[in-house]
């Protein structure tokens, strides 16, 4: 049984010609069943609005909407899936607006009421870059509660990786500073119409309410990109333009100068960065 009545994605596909465009990084989900479970895997839709960024002929559209997502606001850049999104909104009278357009050029938040949460199968060429965005707001906490996203499993990895792990770096610490962020669903290629090269994951996060360790964004930020730039140097080394004494910065955190990045866990790179932003380490 279908989760509507409109027709199955198939049939959509064909009849509004949506052959898939790689540049567009188009990789559809034809399961409704399964656009259904990702839509659950967001928590209780009834009382909030959506974003969905890259809607294509609307199959997770569908799920979100069967899950009974209060309002969704779906962000395409393709105009070829329009009628195939305008036909969702007939069928759901009210509850689905559709903006034309490249995500990374509006603020589509601004035009939802919260509580908000964001849930998209993105395309991948500009999924990092997105979650970065919806990562570093002006203030913290930020609109949104939660972020439902597809990301290769490789991207999903990093999101989720602990210290000590190859995919430990950069995304990993930004995520987890201010998130919880674990992986609730994984794919297989042929979950995907066509079929991409690797696997995917669903990654969810939830924001929480203030970071887990006080630290400045822009101090952390400058701290955790020079230490991840040469991730195999020792930190005394990959950090010495940050501060003529990091040594002693360093220690204060209580890091070893010759610890590598890898190895320091979330708490200790805020402690570094806070020390940074104070100035001159004590040398007593
Ligand atoms: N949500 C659909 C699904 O699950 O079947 C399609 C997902 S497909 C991986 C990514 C979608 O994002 C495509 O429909 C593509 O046209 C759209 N897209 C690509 N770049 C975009 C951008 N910059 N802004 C908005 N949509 C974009």
């Amino acid at each position: 049984m279908s989760i509507d009545n409109l027709p199955p994605l198939r049939e959509v596909i064909a009849a509004h010609d949506l052959r898939a465009k790689k540049a567009l990084g188009q990789n559809f989900l034809l399961d409704l069943n399964l656009t259904a479970k990702i839509a659950r895997r967001a928590g209780s839709l009834a009382d909030h609005d959506v974003l969905e960024i890259g809607p294509g002929p609307g199959g997770l559209t569908r799920g979100l909407l069967a899950e009974g997502a209060r309002h969704v606001l779906a962000v395409e850049k393709d105009p070829r899936c329009l009628p195939a999104l305008q036909q969702i909104a007939q069928a759901h009278p009210g509850r689905l607006t559709v903006i034309e357009g490249d995500a990374l050029d509006i603020d589509p938040l601004a035009h939802l009421t919260p509580p908000i949460r964001i849930c998209a199968n993105l395309p991948y060429n500009v999924g990092t870059e997105l979650l970065i965005r919806w990562l570093t707001p002006p203030a913290w906490p930020p609109v949104w509660e939660t972020l439902t996203l597809m990301f290769q499993r490789e991207v999903a990895q990093r999101i989720t990786a602990a210290p000590g792990s190859r995919a430990y770096g950069r995304l990993a610490l930004l995520a987890q500073w201010r998130c919880e962020a674990r992986i609730v669903m994984d794919l297989p290629p042929e979950a995907f119409t066509p079929s991409p090269k690797v696997s995917s994951a669903v990654v969810h996060l939830t924001a929480l309410p203030e970071p887990r360790y006080p630290a400045d964004p822009a101090v952390l930020e400058r701290v955790v990109a020079a230490a991840f730039n040469q991730r195999r140097k020792m930190l005394r080394a990959a950090l010495k333009s940050l501060a003529p004494d990091i040594e002693d910065h360093l220690r204060a955190a209580g890091i070893a100068p010759t610890d590598r990045a890898e190895q320091i866990d979330l708490e200790r790179f805020c402690a570094l960065a806070r020390s940074l932003a104070t100035g001159p380490a004590s040398s007593g």
